[in-house]
Formats: structure tokens, sequence, C-alpha cells
């Protein structure tokens, strides 16, 4: 049996002690204001996350954000993704793009959730790095957590035990990141980081009935027993699990916030700080729907993990707050879905 060398404990990572990634110096490039100049590449434009950081770039004032959609680029095709970069050398790298879906998709789909977005975010970041990307910013996902971490969770957690069985296999690719973007700026000096958002909502989500997120299943099953004249509707699993939910527009800022104001190898949450169980977010999603009919539960359906509520104080030390309340954003949310029905923006 052989024997680890002396390590140290560092974002939840194992490392020989002289390289750990938090203590890469990269000469406080990461601290510099991004310029609006800037050519940023946001991978997965099209997506809730990607769309939001588009908005908010474009808001900001940055006046070269580019970004092909799933059409024009598939970021799972590795020669095609490297011709792209190599033409359009970005500056900044937003890495927003992944097969994404709620417990039922994850559960039952394993296979294709860690092969696409294992090859997504393998080609973008190799061939980030072929590029010498300066700047690059990974989206990973609360579930790389274990099922049984400490609530709060803070990311001293990652690989510390189980992962939730429903959505393993995301997680892991997703863990796979971290570890690339952690390797690259050991390796290569690059002050690539990390984001690991909670769960989020908003415009340009996916409201598929079976494959989405709760939050936009519970304001699609809402609005149409309402508008049926439906007397009930059936919600999944026992109610009990709790649950964080962040606007994604609230992620958009923090993402450019980190960019501009945070530089280590160990990823950072982003969430709200609070959660809520799933039975009373159906409470508040049914009041701002409008809907009167009753609300029953089905058991037989998966609960997932129990708790996943994100510790996100070191996001609030660097100076970030989120900014819209969740009945406010829910409130947004449900208009813009009622704007959106029969347009293309509802892809499902
Ligand atoms: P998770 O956070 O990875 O578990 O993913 P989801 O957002 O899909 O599910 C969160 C919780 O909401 C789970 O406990 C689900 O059982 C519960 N839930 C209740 N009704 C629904 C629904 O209609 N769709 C989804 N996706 N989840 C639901």
């Amino acid at each position: 049996m052989t024997t680890c060398p002396k390590v140290e404990r560092y974002g939840g990572l194992r490392t020989n002690s002289a390289l750990s990634a938090f203590e890469v110096p990269v000469d406080g490039k990461a601290h510099r204001p991004l310029e609006h100049s800037s050519r940023v590449f946001v991978a997965g434009r099209n997506g809730l996350v990607g769309s939001a950081v588009w908005r908010e770039l474009v808001r900001e004032g940055f006046t070269d954000v580019i970004g092909p959609g799933s059409a024009e680029l598939d970021l799972r095709d590795r020669r095609a993704v490297f011709d792209w970069f190599a033409a359009a050398r970005p500056d900044v790298v937003v890495l927003a793009a992944a097969r994404v879906g709620g417990i039922k998709a994850n559960a039952t789909r394993p296979a294709e959730f860690l092969s696409d977005n294992l090859r997504i975010q393998v080609n973008v970041l190799d061939a980030a790095l072929e590029q010498r990307v300066e700047r690059l910013l990974f989206l990973g996902s609360s579930c790389i957590y274990p099922k049984f971490a400490e609530q709060p969770i803070r990311e001293e957690a990652l690989l510390t035990g189980p992962l939730e069985p429903t959505n393993d296999a995301y997680a892991i690719a997703k863990i796979a990141g971290i570890l690339q973007v952690q390797a690259v700026r050991r390796q290569y000096g690059l002050p690539w980081i990390s984001a690991m958002p909670t769960n989020l909502y908003g415009p340009a989500d996916n409201f598929h009935p079976e494959h989405s997120h709760v939050l936009p299943s519970l304001i699609r099953r809402f609005h149409e027993a309402k508008e049926s004249g439906a007397r009930r509707v059936v919600n999944w699993g026992s109610g009990s699990p709790r649950r964080e939910f962040l606007h994604v527009d609230d992620l958009a800022r923090a993402c450019l916030h980190l960019l501009e104001h945070y530089d280590g190898g160990g990823p950072v949450n982003v969430g709200t700080g609070t959660d809520l169980t799933i039975r009373e977010l159906a409470e508040l999603v049914r009041e701002v729907v409008g809907y009167r009919g009753s609300v029953e539960w089905d058991s037989s359906q998966l609960d997932g993990t129990p708790r996943k509520l994100l510790d996100v104080s070191r996001l609030t030390e660097l100076g970030w707050a989120p900014r819209i309340e969740l009945r406010e954003g829910l409130t947004q949310t449900y208009a813009w879905y009622v704007e959106n029905l029969g347009s293309d923006a509802l892809r499902n």
C-alpha cells in the first residue's frame, strides 16, 4: 500500500500543500475590473443562466458580448469548439452551457447528464486554455455537495460524503469542472474561477411538465389548472424537502462581481441564504398564479435531497447581496411565462 504525501484541505479537495490553488499568485489580475470592450463569450447564451448573464453584461455596458446558440455551435463537438475559439479569440469566458433538468430528468437520464456535461466542459475549458483566455468563470451547481452535508452548506463540504443519487451523474460532471479549473490555475497560473449557484429560476427557464425543476413546473401546473378550472393539482413527493431559490438576474450580477473581485481556486456558493419547504413554495406559487383549487401531494414521487441551503458568507464577504425577493421574482417570472405562452421562448 502506498502512502499519500502530506496534504492540506482546501475547497474540500486534498492537494500537496505547496500547490494549493488558493495560494497561486496571479499578480492580482482577477481583481482588475473587466474592460467593457473585452470580448466576452457567454457559453449557453439561450439558456436560463446564459441569457441572464448576457442581459447583465449589456446592461453594464459591455460592447463585445458573443455566443453562438447551440444550433450554430454544438459544444459537445470538440473540433468545432476548438475552431470556433481560434477564430473568435474571446478575452473572457462565462461557461453557463450545460444539460440541466429537474429531479425526474436527472434520475431517468443519468448517462446523458454525465456525458453531455463532461464533453461541453472539457471542450470549452481545453479550447479556452489553448487560446490562453485569461478570465474564465465556470458555473456548477449546489448538487455537487454531499446529500447529508451540514446545513447551511459551506464550500469546504465538497467531496466529504456521498452524493444525492437522483443527480449524482450531473454532480460528478460539475465536480470534474471545478477540478479542471483548479488544475489549470495550478499548472498554468490562469486566474480561472468557479461559482456554485443554488436552485435558480427566472425568465427563459424550462417549463416542461416532466423535465423541469420544481418552480417552473409549479407555475405551469397551477396556471393550467386555473385556466382549465381544475379542482385540484397534484405535486410530487411529500412537499417536506427544503430548497433555496435565487433569481437568475441576481446570479448574473454575482457572476460579474466574482469575475472582478474573486481570485481563488475554491468554488464560491451563490444563493440567498434562506430556504423554504416545497409545500411553502407551492403555496406561494398558488397565490401568485391565483389558483383557488386544492393542492395534493403524490408521495410515490421522488423527494430528492432533504435540504440544500448554501452558506453564502464567502460571497457576502466579497460585497455581494441578492436583490430580488422570492415573491417579487415569482410574480415577474409568472408574468414572463404568461407573456410567452405559445412563443419559441417557451421551448417545451
Ligand atoms: P432538486 O432540487 O435537484 O431535487 O430538483 P427539483 O427542482 O426537480 O425538485 C425539488 C423538489 O420539488 C423535489 O422534492 C421534488 O419532488 C419536488 N417537486 C414537487 N413537485 C414537483 C414538480 O412538479 N416538478 C419537479 N421537478 N419537482 C417537484
